[in-house]
């Protein structure tokens, strides 16, 4: 990316501040923080403006599979570790839908595709798209296939044959869905090109190295379309992680354009099949199609992606507010914690299986944990005291308050600030339904 002063030479240097900012250089440091937008400033030049465009372009080209809200981006990342910055752009994950299933096969198979679905700290996981695959080089199943699987499945999907007059007949029905190509190769290249670049679709490159997606990519550039992602041809785990990453390295670290896209790998189904998408999860993979995947083999690989894909520099967090469990009345029990999402999460699913209703307050610590909330002072009885009279609980219940056993020590303070009881919960949240039951029984 450019830096402020780089910035700061295309722009008119007027000072007028339309952008907002005080003085021209101010504007440039924003460009260059990516806080504004070139066309904040309505005096630069065309000229500049292209030239601006092309220096802050990411290094990693992003790529568009879908429309509308069925949508997903793909590359578009600026770092190469995620302690820089976050990446941008989760791997996707499709799963195979083969043209040789008839319309009652797909249907099972789209349902079964659709039931691997989780929730995991309040975010849904799911498989993103399909690919119709044609193993019967009909072009005719082909279409059909892919007419059926449009009609249950709403999100962007996948057109995989390396047969060009297949895709174009297939894309006669589905083009303006923005399916993404997977099938160019160095045989068909120039066909498939001119067919997606003639659709606007984007277009999977199958290569086999580093060298010859170079050479395709510069081709597609040539050719004025270069919406492309590019399979590398890896033949293993061992392969996926060096080619990938010398082609993140070379595009982000060298500005190496060529090796600056979206990477993707096809992959079979079973152990091998997950150990290749956490490789490519691991290292800038933008895509990875299965064969197959099961609902055990899916919720680890989903939350890998979860941990990579979101910024270590800010912890996952949900409302402070109260989270009634359990249908709870005006004498239950009141509990609070952070808002960690971890620790509501985990608290939550264990006042549940107490199956005893409670009133949940959760308290804005930042997304700290409880000691370290308490340690940073944002867990203290005034902070506490101030969450409970923005939410109105203690009119809700009449019932105790139950505070946190790691935090037990103030639970004097508390209980003089609450006016109310206070008794000491559980230092570990799996205590927490015998300790429920324990109250409530007495
Ligand atoms: Fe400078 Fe443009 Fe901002 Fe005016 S609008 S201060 S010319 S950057």
């Amino acid at each position: 990316m450019p830096t402020a002063i780089e910035y700061f030479k295309l722009l008119p240097k007027t000072n007028c501040k339309d952008c907002g900012q005080p003085t021209c250089l101010a504007f440039a440091m924003q460009l260059a923080n990516q806080k504004a937008k070139i066309e904040d400033c309505p005096h630069v030049d065309s000229g500049a403006k292209d030239t601006i465009a092309e220096a802050s372009a990411p290094p990693v080209k992003t790529i568009t599979v879908g429309t509308g809200n069925a949508k997903i981006p793909m590359g578009g990342e600026t770092v190469l570790y995620r302690h820089e910055r976050r990446f941008i752009n989760p791997t996707a994950y499709a799963l195979t839908v083969s043209d040789e299933l008839g319309a009652d096969e797909i249907a099972k198979r789209i349902e079964y595709i659709k039931s691997i679905c989780f929730d995991r700290i309040g975010m849904i996981f799911k498989v993103d798209m399909v690919s119709v695959r044609n193993d019967s080089k009909d072009p005719a199943k082909f279409k059909t296939a892919v007419e059926n699987v449009m009609k249950l499945w709403n999100q962007p999907f996948v057109l995989e044959s390396d047969d060009p007059a297949v895709i174009k007949d297939a894309l006669a029905v589905c083009k303006a869905r923005v399916p993404l190509v997977y099938g160019a190769t160095p045989d068909n290249f120039d066909a498939m090109i001119s067919v997606a670049k003639e659709n606007k679709v984007p277009l999977g490159i199958k290569v086999s190295s580093l060298e010859e997606a170079v050479t395709f990519t510069e081709k597609a550039k040539a050719s004025g379309y270069d919406e492309i992602i590019l399979d590398l041809g890896a033949k293993g785990i061992k392969d996926i992680l060096e080619q990938q990453t010398i082609a993140r390295r070379a595009a982000i670290k060298k500005k190496f354009k060529p090796l600056g896209y979206p990477m993707m790998n096809r992959t079979g189904s079973g152990e091998y099949a997950v150990m290749t998408a956490v490789i490519s999860t691991l290292k800038y993979g933008s895509l990875v199609i299965f064969d197959d995947l099961k609902n055990y083999e899916a919720l680890p690989l989903f939350t890998l992606r979860q941990n990579i894909y979101t910024d270590p520099q800010v912890p996952i967090q949900v409302k402070q507010g109260i989270y009634p469990i359990g249908n709870p009345d005006e004498h239950s029990p009141i509990m609070f914690t952070v808002n960690f999402s971890l620790t509501y999460f985990t608290v939550r699913a264990d006042i549940e299986k107490s199956k005893v209703p409670v009133w949940l307050q959760i308290v804005n610590t930042d997304g700290l944990s409880v000691l370290t909330a308490f340690a940073a002072g944002k867990f203290d009885s005034d902070h506490i005291k101030a969450a409970f009279e923005e939410s109105g609980i203690m009119e809700k219940s009449d019932g105790v308050v139950i505070i946190p056993g790691l935090v037990s020590r103030i639970s004097g303070k508390l209980e003089e600030a609450l006016g109310r009881k206070v008794i000491v919960g559980t230092t570990e949240s799996k205590n927490i339904p015998k300790h429920l039951k324990e109250i409530t029984s007495q």
